[in-house]
């Protein structure tokens, strides 16, 4: 018999391969099924960073192992977009590690800080990444509800003195995923202030920072004096160039944490592929038209998601930012049932809010990701439910 270790049982439940499994069920049974409950970009990578791979990749350099941490070229192109970006000053060398995808930043950062009987600090709802790194470390999670009336941002206030002093990490993720909303810089000065008065250090996942509905651009953490200090923020190529599938992410900030995910990265990975390392400072240095388009479609899609919603009376606050809408349910179901609901009467997929905590009861999640024809008839597949 091969017995798994303990910590492999800690990990959470994949909920999204049990909705995959569930929508395929209904396809194989030549249903119709409109999927809006992945997160997955539909749209393909712009053309000119594909050539860039495509031309790099006959480069025999690259065939080679890459250096250990990645290539310098790629570390100044992030830091030059987020000087113009956002205007913080990033030094390539020391603040600066490039990830496959913020995915294993996400989960590596709590292999790096928490030791068994450590706290992390995690939104609920919030995405389940940030959970598997801290059972795999062996620490202790302590959820922080993110609440309608509180902006869906995190009540410092409400929480433990015992569970503090214990805490070491705390992860925080605006334009955020589920809830879809914005945090003010204001809430990014009073997490500064939380965290050295704590002693904890910030993982902020900015990785729908390029996604923002309310006219100005979605805030950085890094834009807040004290940050590089206390933390660092992951970024993502996934969302901001429909490039989920190259794996392509950063932390950057504090030298202290980019050192030490630098190290474990080192005997995890090694480094990407030189030619993708390539392709991803062709997204983030050449022309970001591209990035524009991919805004103005998915502003397109919510107005049209949301009016359409409006029409059969589902009320709702539009999303600020992100590719999800996060919306709440009728009275008298959980958003399990009411999921389950959707997909067996109306063939459209939604993601239960419990799926990303428990403080997710009562909503489920809307992705855009899907062309505005297809948003307009789920929308009028669930209006002939009459449940609203
Ligand atoms: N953070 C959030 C909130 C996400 O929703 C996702 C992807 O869905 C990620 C991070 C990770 O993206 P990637 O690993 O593709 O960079």
């Amino acid at each position: 018999e091969i017995r798994a270790a303990e910590r492999l049982q800690l990990l959470p439940t994949q909920f999204f391969a049990k909705l995959v499994g569930k929508a395929n069920a209904q396809i194989a049974q030549g249903h119709d099924v409109i999927n809006l409950g992945q997160g997955n970009p539909d749209q393909p990578t712009p053309a000119h960073i594909v050539r860039s791979m495509q031309e790099a990749s006959a480069n025999p350099q690259y065939h080679r192992y890459a250096p250990f941490n990645g290539y310098l070229f790629l570390k100044q192109a992030i830091a030059k977009r987020y000087k113009e970006d956002y205007n913080v000053d990033l030094d390539p060398e020391t603040e600066v590690a490039i990830l496959f995808g913020g995915k294993t930043g996400l989960v590596e950062i709590s292999q790096c800080l928490l030791n068994p009987g450590d706290v992390c600090l995690v939104p609920d709802p919030g995405y389940p990444d940030y959970w598997s790194g801290v059972a795999l470390s062996g620490a202790e999670m302590v959820f922080m509800p993110l609440r309608q009336e509180n902006g869906f941002l995190p009540d410092y206030a409400q929480l433990k003195q015992d569970d503090l002093n214990r805490a070491k990490l705390m992860f925080i993720n605006y334009p955020n995923n589920p809830t879809a909303v914005n945090a003010p810089a204001s809430f990014y000065e009073e997490t500064i202030r939380f965290a050295e008065k704590n002693g904890i250090v910030v993982a902020s996942d900015f990785a729908y920072g390029a996604i923002g509905f309310e006219g100005s651009k979605p805030v950085s953490f890094l834009q807040q004096p004290g940050a590089k200090e206390v933390g660092v923020e992951f970024y993502t190529l996934s969302k901001t160039y429909n490039m989920a599938g190259w794996r392509v992410g950063f932390a950057l900030g504090s030298k202290e944490i980019v050192r030490m995910i630098n190290l474990i990265q080192d005997h995890y990975y090694c480094s990407l592929f030189g030619g993708i390392q390539e392709a991803a400072a062709t997204a983030l240095t050449g022309s970001q038209d591209c990035v524009e388009q991919l805004h103005a479609t998915y502003l397109n899609r919510r107005n049209v998601l949301y009016q359409e919603l409006h029409h059969i009376g589902w009320n709702a606050t539009p999303s600020q930012g992100s590719f999800f809408c996060w919306l709440p349910i009728p009275k008298g179901y959980t958003s399990a049932e009411f999921a389950d609901l959707l997909l067996e009467q109306a063939k459209i997929v939604v993601a239960p809010g419990t799926g990303f905590g428990e403080s997710g009861e009562g909503y489920v999640r809307l992705g855009l990701l899907t062309p505005e024809e297809r948003l307009k008839e789920a929308v009028q597949r669930i209006g002939k439910l009459n449940l609203f």
